[in-house]
Parts: structure tokens; sequence; C-alpha cells
């Protein structure tokens, strides 16, 4: 199996891969350790991540980024009027869900956002496949620890259309928790474990947690997040404050130009990565609109004081992540970040200061943790890999609840019940009971609607029985006709809650054999009697919120159709550059390096057929052919240039071979 791990992240997203060696960040196709979290369409093919990143400027209408944004989320979700700042394509509904609309082989095409991410997350999966050298499957992938049922399921159908399987859906602080404490080899007992406190401010969102280290384990004590804090609110409030200067100082409006504006933000967020590191930072866009060469400055301070909005909402995660975990500050012994945005030197002020000045640290790598975190958590389900044994307990963030009908039967019964509580270990299984004679609905919804983001549908799961079992059934109960009905319900390592199996338990009284064996005597009335709980399958059906199987499977061939498309147009590219250098390359040799080889016929021949390759290649048709038309036209080149490469090779390559075989 593979050992993958994925940190998904707003603005780029990183592989990890276990090797021998051990744990390894891996590098995408361009080296870059980081691949932007961007899809886009153009009119011959997709592009995604860096081929994403390269023609963004000038395709930003058809370029998707924020996909962990936007997966399980409907378009009616009131978070959008704040996602939509920050996107430039179009999002429509596709199905009940968000989805973009985009212009892809010159056709207008939607696409959901859990497919979005799944043609995001084959690009990772062919990127860790090139540097394993063997096909990947198996992954584990880390999101934010406010992700709800409907996001995590979204993920992994996302990853099933990728081909992936999906071990575990990890919250990234978990990760990088795991991170921190695997490496550790002086972790305390249990009884005085070692609290650290993780923050981790990214490009969207920030969260905090507070975990129990000891010997071999950590426990997740709480967690807190604000889902819209991160890197790309500083960026927007630099793109208002230039924006309205602009307004004055050029008289030009860059908000009403989309393409202005995308340029706007791009130069915002490299002044702001470099007043990280310096008092002032100048601005520059080039030709912004109208041909205006737009230029600015700003200091240091100003930019606090602009950004302030920003960093006035650092404090509150921070405090209840340790109210939460019932800790006083002084039981904190360490704070770690990790997250680009807490490069930002006003974001550490804030982080401290809400922490009572205690020290910061960063020991982990800010950018890479959660990938090795995740890495590590896929090395545990690994038979070949061996990784220290380190237990994660980690926690539920919402609390869900099952409700029911009222009985007629009994009118003052509850309804509902909170079956895991908020801060409900992970994984975890309950069983229910439920006294019924017919068919019943079980509904599983999260308990406080409110606290979920941007109003997602609180809706988990509904457990529905066919029929139940008349009532033989123990504890039966004596006064009535109904039977006891067992109900497993699970609570995932994913954090994905689930409607397990239904069960009706039964007491069979049998005379045990062993007692009337000895003198084959009929037993008497007191013949010890043995009792054997038998299971009897309450015969059920359960819905969630993940693809129906059907849809599943037509999203698959479409995604290994595109796949399939865009490799070809890849491959075509590649024979044609392939063609292209041969006729540079060969002509260039024939007057030199083979000119003892070749007889003028043959080479007037070759130098006339390189020549039609050569128009050929500039010409309309040439220019946008076929696959094998390139490659037909190279074996024909071929046919007459090898036999001259083979001569030369024969009396030039094959003595110095040889020579310098002997001289080792
Ligand atoms: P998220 O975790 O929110 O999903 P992410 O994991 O993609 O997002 P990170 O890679 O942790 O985000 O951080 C990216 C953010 O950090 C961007 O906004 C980027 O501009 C910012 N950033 C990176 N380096 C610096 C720097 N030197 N100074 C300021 N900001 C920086
Ligand atoms: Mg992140």
């Amino acid at each position: 199996m593979s050992v993958v791990g994925i940190d998904f992240g707003t603005l780029h997203s990183k592989i990890g891969v276990a090797r021998n060696r051990g744990i390894d960040i891996i590098v995408n196709e361009v080296s870059n350790r980081a691949t932007p979290s961007l899809v886009a369409f153009g009119p011959k093919q997709r592009a995604i991540g860096e081929p994403a990143k390269t023609q963004e400027t000038s395709n930003f209408r058809n370029t998707i980024g924020a996909l962990k944004r936007l997966v399980g989320r409907t378009v009616l979700d009131p978070d959008f009027d704040n996602e939509k700042r920050f996107l430039s394509a179009t999002l429509v509904d596709v199905n009940g869900t968000v989805g973009a609309q985009v212009s892809y082989l010159g056709e207008q095409r939607t696409f959901s956002a859990t497919q979005l991410v799944a043609m995001y997350l084959a690009k990772l999966r062919d990127t860790a496949s090139h540097e394993l050298k063997s096909a990947v499957s198996d992954v584990v992938i880390a999101v934010p620890g406010w992700y709800t049922d409907v996001q995590r399921r979204a993920i992994q159908d996302a990853a099933a259309i990728a081909g992936l399987n999906t071990l575990r859906v990890i919250n990234d602080t978990t990760a990088v928790a795991l991170s921190w404490g695997i490496t550790k080899a002086d972790l305390p007992e249990p009884e005085s474990p070692r609290h650290i406190l993780f923050v981790d401010v990214g490009h969207s969102s920030m969260s905090v947690a507070v975990i129990a280290f000891s010997k071999g384990q950590l426990v997740v004590k709480s967690a807190a997040y604000d889902r819209h804090l991160g890197g790309r609110d500083i960026d927007y409030a630099l793109l208002q404050h230039f924006a309205t200067e602009f307004k004055t100082k050029y008289k030009i409006d860059v908000l009403s130009n989309p393409k202005a504006t995308f340029r706007l933000a791009v130069g915002c967020e490299r002044l702001k990565k470099i007043l990280s590191a310096n008092s002032e930072a100048p601005l520059s866009v080039e030709s912004i609109m109208t041909d205006i060469d737009a230029s600015s400055k700003l200091t240091r301070d100003a930019y606090e004081q602009l950004i302030a909005p920003v960093l006035d909402r650092i404090a509150l995660p921070l405090q209840q992540a340790l109210a939460e975990s019932g800790l006083s500050l002084e039981q904190i012994d360490a704070v770690e970040l990790i997250g680009g945005t807490t490069r930002v030197p006003a974001v550490r002020t804030r982080i401290q200061a809400a922490l009572g000045g205690k020290p910061l640290f960063t020991t982990l790598n800010q950018d890479e943790a959660v990938a090795r975190g995740a890495t590590f958590a896929c090395a545990f389900f690994s038979p070949t890999f061996r990784v220290r044994e380190f237990h994660v307990r980690d926690i539920a963030q919402y609390p869900i609840k099952v409700s029911w009908e009222r009985s007629e039967l009994d009118p003052d019964d509850d309804t509902e019940l909170v079956v895991f509580p908020r801060g409900n270990p992970i994984p975890s299984t309950k069983v229910l009971t439920f006294y019924r004679k017919g068919p019943f609905d079980i509904e599983a919804s999260y308990a406080e609607p409110q606290g979920l983001p941007g109003h997602i549908n609180p809706w988990v799961a509904r457990f529905s029985a066919k029929s139940v079992p008349s009532a033989k059934s123990v504890p039966a109960d004596p006064s009535s006709d109904l039977t006891c009905v067992k109900l497993k319900t699970r609570l995932n390592l994913h954090g994905i809650m689930s409607f397990e199996s239904a069960y009706v338990e039964e007491v069979e009284e049998k005379v045990d054999q062993t007692a009337m064996d000895v003198d084959g005597a009929p037993p008497p009335e007191e013949a010890p009697k043995k009792k054997r709980v038998k299971k009897i399958e309450v015969p059920f059906a359960s819905f969630a919120s993940s693809l129906d199987s059907s849809i599943l499977e037509k999203f698959k061939e479409q995604e290994a159709q595109m796949h399939a498309a865009d490799k070809l147009v890849q491959d075509t590219e590649d024979r044609k550059n392939a063609l292209e250098e041969y006729v540079y390359d060969t002509r260039g040799k024939l007057e030199d390096r083979y000119a003892a080889y070749v007889q003028s016929t043959e080479k007037v021949k070759l130098t006339s057929l390189l020549q039609e390759a050569e128009d050929w290649l500039y010409s309309e048709e040439g220019e946008d052919a076929t696959k094998s038309a390139y490659v037909t036209r190279l074996d024909a080149l071929k046919v007459i240039g090898d036999p001259i490469v083979a001569r030369w090779s024969e009396t030039e390559e094959r003595p110095r071979a040889i020579a310098e075989l002997r001289s080792t």
C-alpha cells in the first residue's frame, strides 16, 4: 500500500510520503514543495495545480481556488457572500451543492465542488505516484477541525472519484500534534501530561488546539476556530485600501474591473510578505487599467492599522480553546505556531498578548507539519512501514443528536437525545435502545445548528427500519407488545456519523445437553438450562449526504475520461516538441557531427524532408495536429536519419566507449 498524507490547503497543498528513510514532503513537476490548490479549464484541456497558477491571470474566470471552502456547501449558504469576495469564477448550484460554471473545450460546463476537488486530488495522486514510482491509492487527508459531516463525506467522495481510498480524514491540528509528538522520546507518564497549544493561521482560517501529550499518546483537550481569519483577509484589507487610494490618485476604479482587481490582489499579497520582514514595502502594478502603471507604498505601522479589524479577532479562538481545555495558562507548557500567516509579526504579537506573553515556538516546519502528520497517520495503517506506536485521541467538534417521532403509546417520552456531545472522543460507538413494533425512522442531526459553518444543513443521516421482529426479545416490555430494538451508531475515525446496525436480542433457553447425557434419563425439572443471546438483524436502510454509488461511478468515469483527454493533449504536445527538436538538432548536426558520415544524395534528401517538416509544423495543419501525425512525421525522418547516426556512432562512439572500458 502507498503511504501518502495530504494537507489540503486553501492556497497550497502539500504531499507527504513515507519511504524507508522516513517521511518526506515531495516536490511537484516544477520542483515546488507546495502545489497551488487551483483547478482551471481551457479550450483544449484542464490545468491543475502549477499550470493553473501560471495561467491564472489570463484565465481567472475559469480558474477555481479555495476548493476546500466550497466542498460540501450549497450556494444558498450565507458564508458564500463572504466567499465570493475571493473567487473569480462563477458559482452555480449543481444538484443542491455548490459548483462552478466554466468554459471548457469551448463549451459552458458545470462541475460540482466535489468534482473539482476530485480533479485536484487526482493531480496530487499523480505527483505522488510519479515520485513513488508506483500507483497511489491509500491516503490520509487533513481537513479543518471545523468541517462537518457533509464536508467530510464530500472529501471522501472526491477522493473516491480520484480513485483514492481515504484511510482517514484527519483534523489538521491533530495531524500537526501527531507530527510534534511522535518524534518526542521524553514524553511524561499519562498522569502528568505535557500540554501544548497549537495555533495555525493559514490562508483562510485560524485553528487552535490544546493537546495533552504523554508516552505514546496524544489527547485533544479542546479546539477552537475562526473560520474566516487568514492571510486572504489581510490581502483583502490591503486591496480595499489601495483601490480607494487609486481612485483619487489615478481616477480609476480598480474594483470595477475583475482583472485589475485580481492583479492588485496579487500585488497586495507580495507587499504583505515584504512587510513581514521590513518596515516599509513598495507596491507596483504595471498597466493596471487603461495603461496606468499604479504604484504606492506602505509602512509597517500603517499596515498594522489597516489590518487591525482582522488582528482584533485573533484573541477569541485562543481564549475559547484555553477555557474549554480546563487548563490555566500556566499549565500550558508551550505554544507552537504553524501556517503561513503566523509569519506576520503583528499576528504573533496578538497571539502572544492573548496568551499572557508566553513565548511562541516554531519547532515544527510551519508549512509542512500538517502534511507530515497526515503521512504519519497513514503510516499507522501500513503493514510494511513501521512507525512508533502512537495513540491519537481526537474529539467531536459539534454535538450530534438523534430524533424520532413521538410515540402515541408514550406521549411523555422524549423525542431526541444527544448521542455524541461536543468533545466526544473519536472514534466512538454507542448503542441506543428503542421500543417499537413496526417500521420506524430515526434522524441524526447536529444539535446546535447555530454553531455550524455558514448555516450548513444540520442534517446528518437517517435510519429507517423496514420491519421489527415480534416481541420475543429481551428485555421485553411485559406491559406491551413492543420490541426492544438496539441501534448501533458510530462516530468514526473520519469524524463521520453513521447508523451501523440494528438488531433485536432474543434469549434462547436450552437444556444443558451434557447434564442429560450422563445416564440418558430425561432431565429433571431443575436440570441446568443454558442461556444464549441471539441477535436478530433488523432490516433497515440508512441515508447520509455521501454521493449515491451510481453518481459516484458516473463521476469516476467522467474524471477518467478528462484525465485521459488531458494526457493525450500533453502527449501530443510532447510529440510535437520532439519533432521540432529533431528537425533543428539534425539539421545542425548534418553540418558538423554527421558531415563525414552522410552521402550527398542522402543529405539533400534529408535536408529537404527536414525543411518540409518544419514548414508543416508552422502551417495551420501542423500547429494543431494529432499525436499520431507528429509521430508519423518523426518516424519518416528517422528512416533516413537513423542510419547516419548509426554510422557516426559505430565509428566515433563505440571506440570511445571501448577505450573508456579498457581504462577502468
Ligand atoms: P488554510 O490552512 O487556511 O487552508 P493554507 O494551508 O493554504 O490555508 P498556509 O500555506 O498555511 O495556508 O499559508 C498561506 C498564507 O500565508 C497566505 O495568505 C500567504 O500569503 C501567507 N504567507 C506566507 N508567507 C508569508 C509571509 N512571509 N508573510 C506574511 N504572510 C505570509
Ligand atoms: Mg493550512
